[in-house]
């Protein structure tokens, strides 16, 4: 039978109704699907050893002769054994079987057949256990560069593999959706070579040319689908007309001069909201570059004009923060700010969400979760999103449909990131976005001191916290760590390796020892993530109010908590923190008008991470510390866990293919130039494909 890639997956041989469901759950239906199932890796099968020279502990091919015929035995109840002695000119080979019975009768005395496994050397005998095997000419599993394919419960490699080798044939039947003149430009593999080669590479410049292909064509996709996003947001669409006041009558209302970069950025803010379009305004500055302003400018037009706004922060402990210095710079204006978080009582929650629908809040700060959930505006214009670089596409896009229940049109959405990304990626991960940067620090700034310390310091690194309490100021120390790991299981795994976390500072017991041995006469807060909401809202209130002297906290200060007070941060166990985490987290001091210093400490003995360390210490531009963070971070760590939200890659790596990236971002502009609305019937698979590929995001083409 010949398949199509329409061809069910119950149609071909091997495939029942159970493992049907199980492929189903790889979201795996169809022939065309397990093409578009692309290996994560590839392992040589090519290379054919002799006995002897095989090299141990690795997987590797032998070819050799079944010198007997195989032993079985059955050890007991659930365990069998197969056994046999394979030989070439070079030596004997010992090949052990569990529970495959079947092999007693599929290997003959004499023939020859090609194992694959890993060597093992017990004494001078040399064995193997569960080999792969197959007769020479015959091959299918040995002999190539073999796919190693993402799996789940009930598939097997070898199955996922064999099930693909079936319908390969089939990839010449796949439409070609990249319009022609692209590949050309782009030199681009034809579809069914890079299909073919992805899964079964004939050798390594094959897979190149098929990954480059297949990588460039996500990549293009995406920068299409985003580009459309933006472009639908800024044409059809209306939004509230915010018209403007004049600036000065919000800058008397600052206790310090704007800086030009903020005045510029309130500008491009004012002009969006006046535009009657949505604003869709990425604004990007360094810590501390002062983005809260321009939060609170945005949340002043929109009450002035008689609307409401809302500001999400990540935590809750920055959306408190947030809520207290508007209240103080806009409450005097006027303006109702209010608060909304997890940590208030449900009936206080109950009377804030009912003052929104009634309207009788004009701004109002929260948490993410809170806001997006449910809440009832009565007249929802604004929406701002500080410290986003974990706010995805798709959480955008639906912020975007938020007011419309009530009668409103689409709320102008600004985010505020102070990662700074490079400028293709930035394209890419906010394609839908306008970007404004805030490219200058207020003045009077010195820069935060760093330094790279060895546990050996850290008498002295101590003496230095006194000090600067003593002067006046407040400390934070970050530890990685929550809990306490044990130096043995259960954080240790079944291979008997020290878990990772192991030896981490942790901030519970780090505390206690400190408050108990170091600092017995400083006071000392306590701050993590899981403490009850109102235990954070108070350690941090303490701090800020200048009570706690050192505060030993987890990494939930790195967004955006201001004490300008705080001149020292400390930083336990560095090695473990990205550099732009710690670029953030050193952004907690230097805020204020005091000479602020970081220290970073760390036992690493590897030298890579104590060169990205002195990085740290070396710059303080953001920037340059986002790129080197990139270069030296694997890939996805950069923006964790597929935080930015945009739409499952397959092979494309955002961080690393940037010169593709960038290839793509130009084809689709230079596409989307000519044949905006992708109806010339040339670009109509382009069209489909983006479609299919933005699924989760349905608002994309409404
Ligand atoms: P970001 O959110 O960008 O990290 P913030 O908005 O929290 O920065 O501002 C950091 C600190 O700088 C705050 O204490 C703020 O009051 C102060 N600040 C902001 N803009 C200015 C300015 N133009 N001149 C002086 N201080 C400023
Ligand atoms: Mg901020």
């Amino acid at each position: 039978m010949a398949f199509t890639p329409d061809t069910s997956v119950l149609d071909l041989s091997g495939i029942g109704e159970q493992r049907a469901k199980k492929l189903e759950k790889l979201g795996i239906t169809r022939a065309g699907d397990l093409l578009a199932h692309y290996p994560r890796d590839y392992e040589d099968r090519r290379q054919v050893y002799s006995i002897r020279e095989a090299p141990p502990g690795q997987r590797v091919c032998i070819s050799a002769m079944a010198a007997e015929h195989p032993r079985r035995a059955r050890i007991r109840k659930g365990l069998e054994l197969v056994q046999v002695k394979v030989v070439d000119p070079t030596g004997a080979l010992h090949l052990t079987f569990f529970n495959q019975g079947y092999v007693e009768q599929a290997i003959r005395a004499g023939e020859e057949y090609i194992f694959f496994g890993a060597v093992e050397e017990q004494g001078r005998r040399r064995t193997m256990v569960n080999p792969v095997f197959e007769r020479p000419g015959k091959q299918s599993l040995t002999g190539c560069i073999m796919p190693i394919y993402p799996l789940t419960a009930g598939v097997t490699n070898h199955l996922m593999a064999s099930l693909v080798r079936q319908v390969l044939p089939c990839a010449a039947a796949l439409p070609e959706t990249l319009p022609q003149h692209i590949r050309q430009e782009h030199q681009l593999a034809a579809l069914e070579f890079a299909v073919k080669n992805i899964h079964f590479p004939q050798d390594e410049q094959a897979l190149e040319l098929a990954r480059r292909r297949l990588t460039f064509e996500e990549l293009f996709y995406l920068a299409v689908g985003l580009s459309f996003l933006k472009h639908r947001r800024e044409g059809s669409q209306q939004a509230c007309t915010i018209p403007p006041c004049p600036k000065e009558a919000f800058l008397t209302r600052l206790p310090f001069a704007p800086t030009a970069a903020q005045s510029r950025v309130m500008d491009e803010v004012a002009a969006d909201l006046a535009s009657g379009r949505p604003m869709n305004r990425l604004v990007q500055g360094d810590v501390g570059s002062g983005k809260t302003v321009i939060a609170a400018y945005a949340g002043w037009l929109c009450a002035k004009g008689g609307y409401q706004g809302a500001l999400m922060a990540p935590t809750e402990v920055l959306a408190e923060q947030h809520f207290h210095s508007l209240s103080d710079l806009l409450g005097p204006a006027g303006i109702r700010v209010g608060l909304l978080t997890g940590s208030l009582s449900p009936g206080e929650k109950k009377a804030v969400r009912a003052q929104l629908a009634k309207g009788e809040i004009d701004f109002v700060v929260g948490t993410h979760a809170l806001i997006s959930q449910s809440v009832e505006f009565h007249r929802l214009a604004l929406i701002v999103a500080d410290e986003q670089h974990r706010f995805g596409v798709a959480q955008r896009a639906a912020l975007a449909g938020k007011s419309e229940h009530g009668g409103m049109p689409p709320p102008h959405v600004l985010v505020m990131s102070a990662t700074p990304i490079p400028r293709t990626l930035a394209l890419i991960i906010y394609g839908d976005l306008d970007i404004s940067i805030i490219n200058e620090l207020p003045p009077g700034r010195t820069p935060v001191e760093t330094y790279v310390v060895r546990e050996d310091k850290r008498q002295r690194m101590y003496q230095f916290v006194r000090k600067q309490v003593a002067q006046g100021r407040q400390v934070y120390i970050i530890c990685p760590a929550v809990e306490d790991t044990p130096q043995d299981s259960p954080g240790e795994d079944s291979w008997g390796t020290p878990s990772p976390d192991a030896g981490l500072k942790a901030v519970k017991t780090y505390t206690q020892q400190l408050q108990s041995q170091v600092f017995p006469d400083l006071t000392l807060g306590l701050l993590y993530g899981k403490m009850k909401p109102k235990e954070k809202e108070e350690a941090m209130a303490a701090f800020v109010r200048g009570e706690t002297q050192v505060l030993v906290s987890t990494t939930v200060v790195e967004v955006g908590v201001d004490v300008p007070n705080a001149s020292l941060i400390i930083i336990e166990n560095a090695d473990r923190f990205g550099l732009s985490q710690l670029h953030q987290l050193r952004g907690r001091v230097g805020r204020g008008k005091h000479q602020s210093y970081c220290v970073l400490i760390t036992a690493t003995r590897s030298a890579e991470s104590m060169a990205r360390l002195r990085t740290l210490a070396s710059t303080t531009d953001g920037f340059r510390i986002s790129e080197e963070d990139l270069k030296s971070r694997g890939p996805g760590d950069f923006f964790g866990n597929r935080q930015h939200g945009l739409p499952q890659m397959k092979l494309a790596d955002l961080t690393g293919d940037m010169v593709l990236l960038q290839q793509a971002q130009q084809a689709a502009n230079h596409l989307l130039t000519q044949d905006p609305s992708l109806t010339d019937p040339d670009n109509r698979p382009v069209l489909q494909r983006v479609r299919t590929m933005f699924a989760d995001t349905p608002d994309i083409f409404n």
